[in-house]
């Protein structure tokens, strides 16, 4: 262990090798204190001497060791910022770039002018900016409006351990972009962070780094974790047993915050409410008497109450518990480990315990709280998906409770079905969550699973590449004119499957030109991985969103449609705009006021979905209603809650409507369309070209109504059958089609729960098909179809052709060719 001396002495040597170029920081003292003890300030000479030495560095460090919060600060202090490049650190998760760039911004004593962030839709950057924090998403987009990222002299690439899509893209285009900005004398430098010593795919991946980048190890002043298995195998009730596992550890334990991982927002609520109503955190005065007297243990073991400070405690009544209201359905007291007696596990409502839940969709001034010390004499819980897994280090944890799970969203790379699951974590992030807890001294983690268990855990996590579909990626890439997809430096290459399947939805969405049917087979697959992107394409790359949403907005002008697409991919794209209210409530009140709520939404949705030819744009014409009606009542926190509608959500599509427009009218300059917030609904006229736009974007997600001969089989009742699937899929009741079932729909996606079900869907007429989908369809004449006439209108000769759609030979009505 080095004491605060050594690393002062350490650093005092230091100061003899800084480089020449040294731009003071005027911090607090009790800053430069705290930072004095960050195990990497030790090790700011080796980094920054290789930094100078090597185009790319690989920064490996426990989390909390400081990686996010001092390097930045270094490669200032060094200059990095101050010849007119800017240093640029990428995050993987938009709560880590806003709450670090407030950090260190507050330990750096400068303004957020300075050390700024930018996510998807907001930031506070300005022309003074030195630091800036981003979302790897966004940095993705800059490279597509310069690929040498001429503004940044240096760019941090943080959390690389979590792989997720765009650190992994972003690390593949780096490998290129610094050799080619160093040729050009326009130095730049890339600095992988990781808080695994897993780096190989980065460093032993020769098509990246053709001479392996250095590894440097932090040694983090970790102290022992004392890891507790439960003895039993494990139980599928693992927030019931979180919960009393919390309340043992608050009950007979000495201090030390407590932070529990669980898997969603539900769940993170649930247990919120349950530890709230257990040991709540207002108590009257008495009840602090009885607690500084009676309990005597604890009186000791816990600094005395002020109460003043504690009646001044936030109460969360708002936002987040009108989500609370929700337990689960589990059986308390039949499965008490350590031989408790059930009565013991009644909490004792005296002992104050401050609980706060952390999860990525909550807004974040409610998130930063989890950084301020608790209230004096509380104790500190905080209740956390595995957002607080590596990238926020909360201080004070003593007792880690992990559930051993995470939420997961799978998607079957061969039917296009989604779904969200809760599966088991890897070791290193079980071994990640475990030493959350040793951070300032030892501490316990207490794992709802057995060891053998554990045992069975995959080692580590899979790259997020592996597990979705990769279409935004590839016409991405084939807009910076990477024509050969398969040739790029993944650091985990997806396989080529997925990306044969992503080139050909790009060509049948127009953005990549057909390949040429000539030649030998193998030809011909090459041919299909490197088609180059059409102008249709490179317009579609401009608009922030999925490539079928992009071809929507590509079409969408046609008889003032746009500002309604505009709307629907807006909606389409932000997650969860409705309440669910379907979980089961707490008490008989409770359950009463939410089925309430929930007649009234139900109500609202058939209203939004309109009347006569609207209704046929189904689930689409609600969103389209919900938000028309929202922001005509000003999108107001109210509106939304007697409506059913999420707030965050509605802002969030708020943005990006805003966001949307300004990309259409950059594309096309005359497009001249702009947000209007008392948008009228659309006429029937423009129904019919809204749908006609969505079948465009969404042709591969089409549907059809079973036929008579598959109903002898009662699975397919009310069923729809798609190309691609053997089962059944199906309109969900809560749809604007339950009721209707029209022959032919397109579908946003389908999730799978209880049974496969569709979500956004839209009706579509058949007749559009082949007119629409031509590529989707194979043409023959009709059977009995007059002789081809000429049509002296177009100067053409036409014919009646007949289509089958492909691969389920659907028989289509005949058009006139
Ligand atoms: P790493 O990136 O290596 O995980 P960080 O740089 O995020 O480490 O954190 C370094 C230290 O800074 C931690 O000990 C953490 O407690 C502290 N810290 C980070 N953010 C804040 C904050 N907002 N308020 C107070 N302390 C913080
Ligand atoms: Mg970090």
């Amino acid at each position: 262990e080095k004491n605060d001396k050594d690393v002062k002495e350490e650093m005092h040597k230091k100061e003899d090798c800084k480089p020449a170029v040294f731009i003071p920081v005027d911090r607090l003292p009790e800053i430069q204190e705290a930072r004095l003890r960050l195990p990497i300030l030790a090790e700011e000479q080796v980094i920054m001497e290789a930094v100078r030495e090597k185009e790319c560095v690989v920064l490996c460090g426990e989390t909390g060791s400081g990686k996010t919060t001092q390097v930045p600060q270094f490669l200032y202090e060094a200059g990095y910022a101050s010849s007119g490049g800017i240093i640029g650190v990428t995050e993987p998760r938009r709560v880590a770039a806003i709450s670090m760039s407030h950090r260190v911004a507050t330990e750096m004593n400068l303004p957020s002018g300075v050390v700024s962030y930018q996510i998807r839709y907001e930031g506070n950057v300005t022309e003074n900016t030195k630091i800036k924090f981003m979302t790897d998403g966004v940095l993705l987009k800059e490279i597509q409006k310069d690929f040498l990222l001429q503004k940044y002299s240096v760019v941090i690439i943080d959390e690389a351990h979590e792989r997720s899509v765009y650190t992994d893209i972003l690390i593949g285009l780096l490998s290129r972009i610094v050799p080619l900005r160093n040729k050009k004398g326009l130095p730049m430098k890339l600095i992988i962070m990781s808080a695994t010593l897993r780096v190989e795919d980065f460093t032993e991946n020769k098509r990246l780094f053709r001479t392996p980048p250095p590894v440097i190890k932090v040694e983090a002043r970790q102290f022992a974790v004392t890891v507790h298995f439960n003895k039993r195998t494990p139980v599928d009730n693992y927030t019931g047993e979180a919960f009393r596992k919390i309340c043992k550890i608050h009950r007979m334990l000495p201090p030390g915050g407590i932070l529990v991982f669980l898997t969603g927002q539900a769940e993170v609520h649930s247990v919120c409410r349950r530890l709230r109503k257990a040991f709540p955190y207002r108590p009257h005065r008495e009840k602090c008497a009885v607690f500084s007297t009676q309990s005597q243990s604890l009186s000791q073991s816990l600094p005395r109450i002020n109460l003043d400070s504690y009646s001044a405690l936030p109460v969360d009544e708002g936002d987040e518990d009108r989500q609370a209201g929700i337990d689960d359905n589990d059986n308390e007291g039949s499965d008490l480990e350590l031989g408790d007696h059930p009565d013991k596990e009644k909490a004792d409502p005296s002992i104050p315990l401050y609980v706060l839940p952390l999860y990525s969709l909550l807004a974040p001034e409610q998130q930063a709280k989890v950084f301020s010390p608790p209230p004096t004499g509380a104790r500190l819980c905080v209740v956390a998906t595995n957002v607080a897994e590596t990238s926020l280090t909360i201080p004070g944890i003593k007792y880690v409770v992990d559930c051993g799970r995470v939420k997961k969203r799978f998607y079957d790379r061969v039917t296009g079905v989604s779904s969200f699951k809760v599966t088991w974590i890897s070791q290193a992030s079980a071994n990640q969550r475990a030493g959350r807890a040793g951070r300032t001294e030892p501490g316990h983690c207490y794992r709802l699973y057995s060891s053998a268990v554990f045992g069975d855990f995959s080692l580590f996590s899979e790259a997020e590449i592996t597990r979705r579909p990769v279409d935004d990626l590839v016409l991405q890439m084939k807009d910076l004119n990477i024509e050969k997809v398969v040739n790029f430096p993944f650091p985990t290459p997806p396989s080529s499957e997925v990306l044969i399947s992503a080139e050909q939805l790009l060509i049948s969405l127009g953005a990549l030109e057909e390949p040429p049917r000539r030649g030998r087979l193998g030809e011909m697959e090459r041919a299909r991985l490197s088609c180059p992107i059409t102008p249709l394409g490179r317009a579609m790359a401009a608009f922030p969103v999925a490539p079928r949403y992009a071809k929507m907005l590509a079409l969408g002008r046609q008889q003032g449609c746009m500002p309604y697409i505009i709307t629907i991919v807006a909606a389409m794209t932000v997650r969860e705009i409705f309440e669910d209210y379907d979980r089961p409530a707490g008490s008989e009140e409770e359950n009463t006021k939410m089925a309430g709520k929930k007649a009234r939404c139900v109500q609202m949705r058939r209203l939004w979905a309109g009347q006569g030819q609207s209704v046929q744009l189904g689930d689409l014409m609600v969103l389209l209603g919900a938000v028309g009606a929202c922001e005509f009542a000003g999108c107001t926190h109210q509106f939304c809650e007697e409506n059913g509608l999420r707030y965050k959500a509605m802002l969030e599509i708020r943005r990006l409507r805003g966001q949307l427009t300004n990309a259409v009218n950059a594309v096309c300059s005359d497009a001249g369309v702009y947000v209007d917030n008392k948008m009228a609904p659309p006429t029937a006229s423009q129904v019919l070209c809204l749908r006609q736009i969505v079948l465009a974007g969404l042709g591969d997600h089409i549907a059809r109504r079973v036929q008579a001969e598959e109903l002898l089989d009662p699975k397919w009742r009310n069923g729809y059958k798609t190309p691609l699937l053997d089962d059944p899929v199906f309109i969900h009741p809560s749809s604007a089609l339950h009721k209707t079932l029209p022959e032919f729909v397109v579908y946003q996606e389908i999730m799978e729960t209880t049974k496969m079900y569709m979500r956004g869907v839209c009706a579509v007429q058949a007749e559009w098909i082949p007119k629409l989908l031509p590529q989707y369809c194979h043409f023959s004449a009709p059977e009995e179809s007059p002789a081809p006439w000429f049509c002296p209108l177009s100067g053409r000769v036409k014919c009646h052709q007949q289509s089958t759609f492909y691969r389920v030979s659907w028989k289509l009505p005949a058009i006139e060719m």
